[in-house]
């Protein structure tokens, strides 16, 4: 209530000037049922799990609205791939309000999937059952693997069939439609504000700055000049820490347009995203970027830089002297991230830092040539590699064949390459690890800790969507189960950390998304 709300209640889309967000009704579905439950987030949040049908469901899937809830439609813009995009907003989110977790803290629910709003332009405000089953599990896995994410409460199915305007396995078909209850902070994406200077809404933009400040950045103190730097600084920061981290668990975003972005550092927005199977850079499953590969996994801490600088662009009028004022927010980016990838990195090898940074950065950078060059699957090769350290240290002339079978259990070209790059790489790793004072199993201990075994990889997604297409929720089940407790063993479910099979290289939905998705 502190900010502006458009007073027109109507679902029509429109543009919106003038206003934060707009108060929308959920447009009911007809038969919803649960079929996925995070349990843990629940209890955090003080929720107890509904059953399979009934109101609580009836709420997750909007066709109820409790008196306290106020739904509404956030306006923001965005750049998309690069050109300004002027009005998006949430055109299928709905946010119900916040829930108090058991820490007091405050969570937006928000409803994806849950019809038109003012924002919805010429889509209908719904999400299909496959694109949910992506989003419930792969913001659930990213914050087991210690990501800075959104959540997801709920994976609702809501009985109604969607059709997309897209083709989806060569046919054009009705599908399955579903919301899920996603969870944050805070919604808000760089492009809410941006879409306040392109109207040049300056009162507005500084109330959504404040509010933004006082909620979600209160150790910074009273809104002022200085504040608002910092504010900056601290955005920057956070999308460093969360680009360094999807770099080394090999997460591709695939549509990191500057509304995708969110104000808090969170991934946002699962749609065509993928996992780096082969370790290429090169890569991104989204069928809309083909031309460009502007949000390739190796672009990614570039492109967050570009949309810190969009964000930097909106948030000028609150500063004097902007270029001068946002300029060590952008350092920071270029720093933290810099720093953050490479501790990370040492963790997954098992290295502690040493005084001089330069080799062992040197070595990190070799390993991203190597792994590439020998088409090296980038979460087996860590894991494998963890198991690997005390045999290592135990020949520490190198053990050629060793060194040899374990570059064929990882690689995807296994007999094709000469794996030159990474068979020296593993005899210069092999002499820094014997720097390291911890014994090799506690070496192999603390990489086992930072290095999945289990992460989403695109195939099992796809697979376990038709299933559940076909009203089978055993595969999803099963992933889901080893997505949350990733660094754990699970003896019986190791076809879930396997290579992935030559099949599935090229399948639509196993290695190319579209937009849509
Ligand atoms: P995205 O590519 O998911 O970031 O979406 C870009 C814009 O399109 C946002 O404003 C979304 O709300 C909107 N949008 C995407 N899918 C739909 C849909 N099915 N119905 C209405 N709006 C949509
Ligand atoms: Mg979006
Ligand atoms: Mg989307």
């Amino acid at each position: 209530e502190e900010l502006q709300g458009d007073v027109s209640r109507e679902n029509v889309p429109r543009q919106v000037p003038g206003y934060h967000y707009s108060p929308v009704q959920p447009t009911p579905v007809q038969a919803p049922r649960l079929l996925a439950w995070s349990e843990e987030l629940a209890v955090f949040l003080g929720v107890a799990r509904p059953p399979e049908q009934g109101p609580a469901v009836e709420l997750l899937a909007g066709n109820r609205v409790a008196a306290t809830m106020q739904p509404y439609a956030a306006r923001y813009g965005g750049h998309q791939f690069g050109n300004w995009a002027g009005q998006l907003g949430d055109g299928r989110a709905i946010s119900l309000g916040e829930l108090q977790a058991v820490d007091g803290s405050r969570w937006e629910l928000q409803l994806k999937g849950a019809g038109p709003t003012p924002y919805s332009r010429r889509a209908d405000g719904r999400a299909v059952l496959r694109s949910s089953i992506r989003e419930f599990l792969c913001s659930e896995a990213m914050y087991h693997l210690g990501v800075p994410t959104t959540r997801a409460l709920s994976l609702v199915s809501t009985g109604d069939e969607v059709v997309r305007d897209m083709f989806y396995n060569g046919n054009a078909r009705p599908e399955a439609g579903a919301i899920v209850c996603r969870v944050a902070p805070s919604f808000v994406r760089f492009g809410n504000f941006q879409i306040l200077l392109a109207h040049q809404e300056l009162d507005n933009l500084r109330q959504l700055a404040d509010y933004v400040i006082r909620h979600h950045f209160p150790e910074l103190g009273e809104p002022s000049e200085e504040v608002y730097k910092q504010w900056f600084t601290e955005i920057c920061r956070r999308t460093a820490v969360m680009i360094a981290h999807w770099m080394t668990v090999g997460f591709v975003h695939g549509v990191m347009n500057t509304d995708n972005m969110s104000i808090l550092g969170l991934t946002i927005d699962y749609g065509p995203y993928g996992w780096l199977e082969p370790y290429e850079p090169g890569w991104t499953p989204n069928t809309t970027d083909f031309s460009t590969y502007r949000y390739a996994f190796g672009q990614q801490p570039r492109v967050a830089l570009w949309n810190l600088m969009q964000l930097g662009q909106a948030l000028s009028p609150l500063v004097t002297a902007p270029n001068e004022a946002l300029r060590p927010g952008l350092d920071t980016y270029a720093a933290t991230f810099n720093h953050t990838r490479q501790a990370l990195m040492l963790g997954k090898l098992g290295l502690t830092a040493q005084p001089d940074a330069a080799p062992d950065l040197a070595l990190a950078e070799a390993l991203d040539t190597a792994l590439e060059a020998s088409e090296a699957d980038m979460t087996l090769f860590f894991r494998r590699l963890s198991h690997l350290v005390p045999e290592l240290l135990a020949a520490p002339e190198g053990n050629v064949s060793t060194h040899r079978a374990f570059i064929e259990e990882v690689s995807y070209n296994p007999q094709g390459a000469p794996h030159t790059l990474l068979l020296e790489w593993l005899q210069r790793y092999t002499e820094r690890l014997r720097l390291e004072t911890a014994t090799p199993e506690d070496i192999r201990k603390g990489m086992l800790a930072v290095n999945p075994k289990y992460v989403l990889r695109n195939y099992l997604a796809q697979l376990a969507i038709e299933a559940a297409e076909a009203g089978d929720l055993t595969d999803l089940e099963r992933l889901y189960h080893v997505l949350k407790s990733p660094f754990e063993e699970h003896p019986a479910y190791e076809d879930l950390a396997a290579k992935r099979p030559e099949w599935a290289r090229t399948k639509p939905g196993s290695a190319t998304l579209s937009c849509s998705s």
